[in-house]
């Protein structure tokens, strides 16, 4: 089967799941979508209202700060990425997804991994970092302690690097977390070889090129 048809078969199974209590209250269960041969993916954590409503993953305003730092630090399309969440279904006043949920659930994310097969898994907050930590044998520890540090893993497909990040939320009115969240772009922009000049170490090519070379007249990103 095609890895299109595989995340269609996957998404379909999760729109008629009832394997755990939050189908009761679900508009619509948010199986997640993007390029099916993606390279990267997002894990968040749980569809909040307007994803329940639309769904999609990431569509209110986490969604936009997510969407615009794939765009303006990757230089990326939300469609030529993957983005899904821990638990498929929308947690009642958008509460902590719990344990056991999030055992019933992760068997569906588990799916999309292994169809994917992306090169990097970026994981949003805590919920998406502890589980795929601990899948790897690691012991989360906090959010703060984990993010921004690459890690090189197998989970049966070949090497894929684990960046845990905060959530975009997290960031909305938190300038200082803000920062950490693009410093982390930063870093997934330089896993994929997609770093911006302005990123980039300075090389005796770029002084011999000028000033454009160098980045001066790069964008500056609308996150700032
Ligand atoms: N927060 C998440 O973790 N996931 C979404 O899809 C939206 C908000
Ligand atoms: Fe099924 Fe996951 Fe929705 Fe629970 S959250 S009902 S396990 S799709």
């Amino acid at each position: 089967m095609s890895e299109a048809s595989e995340l269609d078969e996957i998404a379909r199974e999760i729109r008629s799941c009832t394997k755990c209590r939050l189908h009761m209250n679900r508009t619509n269960a948010v199986p997640g979508e993007g390029n099916p041969k993606a390279e990267v993916m997002f894990i968040g954590e749980a569809p909040g209202e307007n994803e329940d409503l639309h769904g999609r993953p990431f569509v209110g305003a986490a969604g936009k700060v997510l969407t615009e730092a794939i765009e303006n630090f990757l230089g990326l399309k939300r469609s030529e990425v993957f983005i899904t969440n821990v638990v498929k279904c929308r947690p009642p006043n958008n509460r902590d997804p719990q344990d056991d949920e999030i055992l019933a659930c992760s068997p569906y994310l588990d799916r999309q991994i292994q169809t994917i097969k992306p090169k990097v898994i970026v994981t949003l907050g805590r919920h998406s970092t502890r589980y795929i930590l601990e899948k790897i044998g690691k012991q989360f520890r906090s959010i703060l302690a984990e993010r921004g540090k690459p890690i090189k893993a197998d989970l049966g497909y070949g090497e894929v690097t684990i960046l845990p990040t905060l959530h975009p939320a997290a960031g909305l009115y938190n300038p200082n977390i803000r920062k950490y969240f693009e410093e982390d772009f930063r870093t997934l922009a330089r896993l994929l070889g997609r770093e911006k000049d302005k990123d980039k170490r300075p090389s005796i090519f770029d002084f011999l090129n000028g000033p454009r070379a160098r980045g001066k007249e790069s964008n500056s990103n609308v996150l700032k």
